[in-house]
Parts: C-alpha cells; structure tokens; sequence
C-alpha cells in the first residue's frame, strides 16, 4: 500500500512526493533529520526529539519552517493516515532548494520539510531478544556528532562492514575508546553492576534515548559513568547494550567475535529496556 508522506505543507502519495534536484540536503548533506518511534499510536519522547532538532537548526544557522505544535500535529496525521500502530517517523528539513553553491543561499530561500512513516515492530522484536554482535571501526566522521545531519556515508559504510563480517552493527573508535554505534550510544555493564557510557561532547550524538535510560537508570539506583571506554575494558564487561529512538536498549552480545558475559542478554540491559518501554508507553503523546 503507498503510504501518505508530508513534503513542504501539503500531504502526497509517496509517488507523486518531489524534491528539487536543487535541494541542498541532496547536494550538500545540508539538511538534519529526527527519527520519532511509534508506540501505540502515539510519539515517545516526542518533545525532546524537537528541542534537539532545534538545537541541531540553530547550530547550522538554519531555519526552522514550522512550529513544534505544527510538527507535533503533522506526526499525528500521518500516524491516522498510515494507520502507524507501531514504527517510526521520520522528520528531514535541508537548508532549501537554490543554485548549487558553496556559500549558504539568500536568507528567504524556503527550508524543505520532508517527514515519513515506517511501519514496523519495535517493542517485540528477535534482535531485542538474543542481542546483536557488533564490530569495531575507526571512527572517521567529521567532528560535529553532535548535530544530527544526515551526513551519514561513513556509519553507512559502517554498517556494511559490519554485516560483510556476518555482525549487526559497528561501534566506532577514537583516541579515547569507544565513541557509540552507527545509530545508537553504546554502553558496557561492569562485573560489580557500574554503567559506562561515552560522556556528552562533539563527539558522539546526545541520544534522546540515552537522556532518558540514564534517568532509569538513575530511579533503579544504579552507579553510571560517563566517560570514555576502551575496546579492552568493552571486551571484558559483563553486558553491553545500545539505545536508541528505535532499539530502545538494545543488548550486545559479541564484540570484534569476542563473546560478552554468556552470550545472551544480561540481567540489567533487560531490566533496563523492560522500565523504559514502559515509561514510554506512559509517557509518549
Ligand atoms: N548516535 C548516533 C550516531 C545516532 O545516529 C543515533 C540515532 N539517530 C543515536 C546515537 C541515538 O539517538 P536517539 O536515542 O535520539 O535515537
């Protein structure tokens, strides 16, 4: 069935939808983008996924063509017309259609608004089940991770790599250890029950999903840390996981072939994803 899509104020059938060949997000990666899961029709953890687009437009000088409210009621229309129970959507804006140029377009070229939807299982699923195996790649993008562009060609090719090497996934590595997954922030789970995760800075993204695991995380009086963490300490932790707007927590069962605690989902990670689909069942709009 085709599905109804939102681009620049009108609602079309995903074949009659157009953009510019023009358009900077294809000419440039001159565009950001939020991912927004779908739990029983409705948003989870909507309203943060929309302050960091703004944050994400302002840090790009960009403009922001519509209003939150106005995006809050384009999510729910395109949830009733693609009747979405549970999936995803996806919101893209680019700096707008102008003569390919370096330099940034005059000030009143129009952003193009593109959002989608993705029907599919996300709460139940194999992988939340048995866990993924991941890689390790140098991690080779640009030094802003921390706006969500849709510059995404290296974590692509990540990714590639990763299922070339019969994985699911690659976490990336800088001087410092790991930095976080293709699409998701990474985390270890230490023998005596300490949380690692990568500390916020330009160089990983401020996961939605992270800000609100790490409040769980801190309900169930866990100890977290947030600093860096290398490939050695990864390999000897006793769980890992990742999270994500789509994965929720995910675990993590093989690093680089090297199998974590027994191999299958851990103790924690499970308890983890358990409260945190469910404050997002509670909590989402
Ligand atoms: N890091 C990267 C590089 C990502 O692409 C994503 C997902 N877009 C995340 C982390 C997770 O962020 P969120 O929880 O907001 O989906």
């Amino acid at each position: 069935m085709s599905r109804t899509v939102f681009v620049n104020g009108e609602y079309v059938a995903e074949e009659q939808a157009h953009i510019s060949v023009f358009d900077r997000g294809f000419l440039f990666a001159d565009a950001v983008y939020e991912v927004t899961a779908v739990l029983n029709r409705k948003l989870v953890d909507f309203t943060q996924h929309m302050e960091r687009l703004d944050r994400s437009l302002s840090e790009l000088a960009m403009a922001q063509p519509v209003s939150t409210d106005e995006l809050r009621a384009i999510h729910h229309e395109l949830i009733a017309r693609n009747d979405v129970d549970e999936g995803l959507i996806y919101l893209q804006i680019s700096r707008g259609a102008a003569d390919r140029d370096f330099a940034f377009p005059d000030e009143d070229t129009e952003p193009t608004l593109v959002l989608f939807t993705q029907v599919r299982a996300v709460a139940d699923t194999p992988a939340a089940r048995t866990g993924i195996r991941v890689i390790t790649v140098p991690d080779k993008r640009w030094g802003r991770r921390d706006i969500k562009t849709v510059q995404l060609l290296y974590p692509s090719l990540a990714k590639m790599e990763a299922k070339r090497a019969g994985a699911d996934d690659a976490w990336m590595v800088d001087e410092q250890g790991i930095t976080e997954g293709t699409s998701n922030n990474a985390y270890i789970v230490l023998a005596d029950g300490r949380i690692i995760t990568r500390q916020l800075s330009h160089d990983i993204l401020p996961g939605i999903t992270r800000r609100s695991v790490l409040r769980c995380v801190n309900d169930m009086q866990l100890t977290l840390e947030e600093r860096a963490f290398s490939l050695d300490e990864a390999r000897s932790a006793t769980e890992a996981f990742f999270t994500s707007a789509t994965g929720f927590v995910m675990p993590v069962v093989e690093i680089d072939g090297h199998t974590i605690g027994h191999g299958k989902p851990g103790p924690i990670t499970n308890r983890l994803r358990e409260i945190y689909i469910q404050d997002a069942r509670d909590n989402a709009e």
